[in-house]
């Protein structure tokens, strides 16, 4: 690195909702050669903050399938629940800023107000992708609870960004004005849980991450990502969206969908199979070679020759 920058440190940063499948070894893999091509550290974290989602036992197996992949983190493996003090305290950052304020409103609330402003028709689901949220707490809870979310508090400034390379068809400049898309999101759920948003946010600055590269279905969230971190003062990482794998009928690969586990547990040749698959997926062609380290070699060779790499 010749401009200042700060080294490169990439991640990969899997929820345990199940074993690694062959989208999220694409996803790895991915992650993996970029910090290899640039000469940076790799990390890998654990994002078990949403225990009614994981499944016992993914932990363990995607670092094992990991590893037995070739892909082995430079640090320990960070899991992310250990870090619900360093989530809480950007909370407190962000309220100090009047950017959180308390939310009372369940889901069926939202949906029903949506519904009355004519946003929603009464059967359709608000949520992700559906319109954002009305604002109805913005001035305050509207109902007395026990426990309320904690919502972030958008306004109407455009969020600009691209991936990397910029330039490349991929690296299209993308404009989102979050009041328009998301509204106000919640970072701490009535439930006690840390969205996502935060705490990726939170864990990739404290980690010095330089180089998000993910699959394309995280492409929604970045603009909300950029976001958070401008307000709470962190560097935004530079992004690289791959595709993600999509079933036969267009669904993302996962767990849900029925997604077979990879568990790479075969001899060398087999393994390397999988790598081999999973380099396909990205577009580049399969490297022959008879051990794990040659073939990295030569995956590396073949990033960086190729329009992934380019910055
Ligand atoms: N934990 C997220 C997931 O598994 C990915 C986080 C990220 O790469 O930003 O979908």
């Amino acid at each position: 690195m010749t401009d200042g920058a700060p080294p490169y440190v990439g991640r990969f940063a899997p929820s345990p909702t199940g074993p690694l499948h062959a989208g999220s070894v694409v996803a790895a893999l991915a992650s993996w050669l970029d910090a290899r091509a640039h000469g940076g550290r790799w990390l890998l974290r654990i994002e078990d903050i949403d225990p009614p989602r994981e499944q016992p036992g993914a932990a363990e197996q995607i670092i094992g399938t990991l590893e037995r992949l070739g892909m082995v983190p430079d640090e320990p493996v960070v899991f992310q629940s250990m870090r619900l003090p360093e989530h809480l305290a950007a909370i407190d950052t962000l309220h100090a800023a009047g950017l959180v304020y308390r939310c009372s409103c369940s889901r069926r609330d939202i949906r029903l107000r949506l519904a009355e402003l004519g946003r929603l028709a009464p059967d359709e689901t608000a949520g992700e992708s559906g319109p954002p949220y009305p604002g109805t707490c913005r001035n305050g809870p509207t109902r007395t609870r026990e426990h309320y979310t904690l919502r972030y508090r958008v306004d109407d400034r455009v969020v600009a960004w691209a991936d990397r390379p910029a330039g490349h068809a991929r690296g299209a400049r993308q404009l989102e004005t979050l009041a328009e898309t998301c509204g106000d999101f919640p970072l701490r759920r009535a439930d006690g849980l840390i969205s996502y948003q935060l705490a990726v946010v939170v864990d990739d600055g404290a980690a010095g991450v330089t180089d998000i590269v993910r699959g394309s279905d995280l492409v929604s969230s970045t603009a909300r990502q950029h976001d958070l971190a401008d307000h709470l003062g962190l560097p935004r990482p530079r992004t690289l969206h791959v595709p993600v794998l999509t079933d036969t009928r267009g669904r993302k690969l996962s767990k849900q969908t029925g997604a077979p586990a990879v568990l790479a547990d075969g001899d060398v040749a087999t393994r390397i199979g999988v790598l081999n698959d999973a380099l396909g997926q990205l577009g580049l062609t399969p490297v022959v070679a008879a051990t794990l380290a040659g073939w990295q070699e030569g995956a590396v060779s073949r990033w960086r020759g190729s329009a992934w790499q380019q910055r």
